[in-house]
């Protein structure tokens, strides 16, 4: 690998509302991360680690400093289909590893609503899924990994061994050491197929409640919530919970598993390329175009109904339409995630739709999930639901955005809140301090002064948040 700071590259997050430029680094192995570090500290520059850059905030740039690209360091290293263990890299996808074990009967127990995520970064955010109230983080079902420190150490960690380093490296957001191997338990499938059942719910109390009441029967839950509708029907929007298919409900589960049945198809209705598709959806994208698909999509959600799907299709229906966050404009998005205890979310998520509603700027997009608590030091999860806000950017409305943002973070920390370090970028010092309390606080950055004493790794989001 050659080491000159020569690779000055703009980088931007996933939802183009941030950009940072960054000497850009993509090692092939553990011994090429070592050469960065000596870098950095040669020339007193600080380390970010990225995996595909798919967090929609700033965990993944470092402006002014080095990026370490992991993506090249993409193998599965050890597959075994009898026992479900498998071993990778740190930069291999979810789109790699499902592809790889599904055929023979085997899917990831947690993944993200995008497939295009790197293990390494799923484990520095300790991504959820829609079973999250079921399954718990992608953090609970990690066996083992190896990383490597900024002082040069190589260590291995299991939830015994370097139990406080695996429980706060798995969602510290890269701060603490590099993962050079990842080993995960994969969960048994019968078939290729999941039972789908979508509902219409007609207001937000409807919608919580039957997030919270239906969960428990199934093994994935999920809403979508018109956020452009207010008064009687605000947060009304539909829900889809789906089950494992088990015995013989599936007569062909050898055909069900084959990839050719779980791969999305590149084209709309066999013609229109569906790589463009983000060109047609630009019209749409301001507050007038969005009411019209909101009020559409909830019209169309009115029937009750049971379907089959693709466990692909059903967990990666965004990726159905490649660089669909393009269709935002020059500015981009901001996703705004916050997680509520289930007493407090109906009140706090009302207020808050309502704000900006009121204000102007309603989200375009509002995604549910139930979710339960985690053991992990930087964790995000609760036992209460989740709801998941894509606004749209301007150069007019960035920095009134930013305020109501800022108005919502008081409203999640006053409601007994959290929020997630992969989505929201316009949290500060004092509001993560607010949910995160001191202890943690504390902890996490004993951790840091133990394995990056130096401070090699920092991000533009540590830099927010713990600088
Ligand atoms: C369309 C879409 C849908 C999504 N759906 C979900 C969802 O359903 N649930 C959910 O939880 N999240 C979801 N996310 C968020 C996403 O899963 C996280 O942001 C995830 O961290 C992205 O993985 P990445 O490989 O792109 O990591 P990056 O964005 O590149 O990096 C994320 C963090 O990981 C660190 N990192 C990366 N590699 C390593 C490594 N090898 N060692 C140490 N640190 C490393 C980075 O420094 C950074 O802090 C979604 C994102 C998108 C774009």
């Amino acid at each position: 690998m050659s080491l000159t700071l020569n690779n000055f590259t703009q980088l931007e997050n996933f939802g183009h509302s941030l950009r940072a430029p960054s000497y850009r680094f993509q090692p092939k192995c553990a011994e090429d991360i070592q050469e960065v570090f000596r870098l950095a500290k040669q020339h007193e520059l600080t380390v970010t680690a990225r995996g595909a850059g798919r967090s929609y905030n700033d965990a993944a740039l470092n402006g002014g400093g080095i990026m370490l690209d992991l993506s090249a360091m993409n193998q599965i290293l050890e597959w075994d289909s009898a026992t479900g263990l498998v071993r990778c890299e740190p930069g291999v996808t979810l789109e790699k590893v499902w592809q790889k074990v599904e055929p023979e009967g085997w899917w990831p127990p947690v993944v993200s609503g995008t497939m295009k995520t790197t293990l390494g970064g799923c484990l520095s955010a300790n991504i959820h899924g829609k079973n999250n109230f079921k399954m718990g983080t992608i953090g609970e079902h990690v066996v083992e990994f190896t990383a490597l420190l900024p002082t040069g150490a190589e260590i291995t960690c299991t939830p015994k061994k370097n139990a406080d380093l695996f429980h706060a490296m798995i969602s510290g957001l890269g701060m603490l050491g590099i993962f050079t191997s990842i080993t995960m338990q994969m969960k048994r499938i019968e078939s290729g197929l999941l039972k789908v059942h979508a509902w219409p719910v007609h207001d937000l109390h409807e919608h919580l409640s039957i997030l919270l009441d239906r969960a428990p029967d199934h093994d994935y839950i999920v809403g979508w919530m018109d956020t452009m509708n207010g008064g009687k029907s605000l947060g009304r929007g539909q829900i889809h919970a789906a089950n494992y298919v088990h015995g013989n409900e599936d007569p062909n589960p050898q055909k069900t598993m084959q990839l050719n049945n779980q791969i999305l198809p590149p084209r709309i209705f066999g013609v229109f390329p569906k790589s463009s598709l983000y060109i047609f959806m630009r019209p749409f994208a301001n507050n007038v175009g969005w009411w019209g698909v909101n009020v559409a999509k909830y019209m169309a959600s009115l029937r009750t109904h049971t379907f089959y799907q693709s466990h692909a299709a059903f967990h990666f229906l965004l990726d159905y339409v490649p660089n669909w966050e393009l269709s935002y404009g020059r500015g981009g998005l901001i996703q705004y995630q916050s997680f509520l205890p289930k007493e407090t979310a109906e009140a706090a998520w009302r207020e808050m739709l309502n704000l900006s509603l009121k204000l102007g700027m309603p989200s375009y997009l509002g995604v549910t999930k139930r979710h339960r608590p985690d053991n992990f030091l930087l964790t995000h999860a609760v036992d209460g639901f989740s709801l998941a806000l894509d606004f749209k950017v301007t150069d007019r409305n960035r920095a009134n955005l930013g305020l109501m943002l800022q108005e919502f973070d008081k409203m999640v920390i006053q409601a007994g809140g959290r929020f997630y370090f992969a989505k929201n970028s316009e949290t500060s010092a004092e509001h993560a301090r607010a949910f995160l309390g001191d202890e943690t606080i504390e902890k996490f950055k004993k951790l840091k002064k133990r394995c990056d004493p130096n401070g090699v790794l920092e991000s533009d989001l540590y830099r927010r948040l713990f600088g």
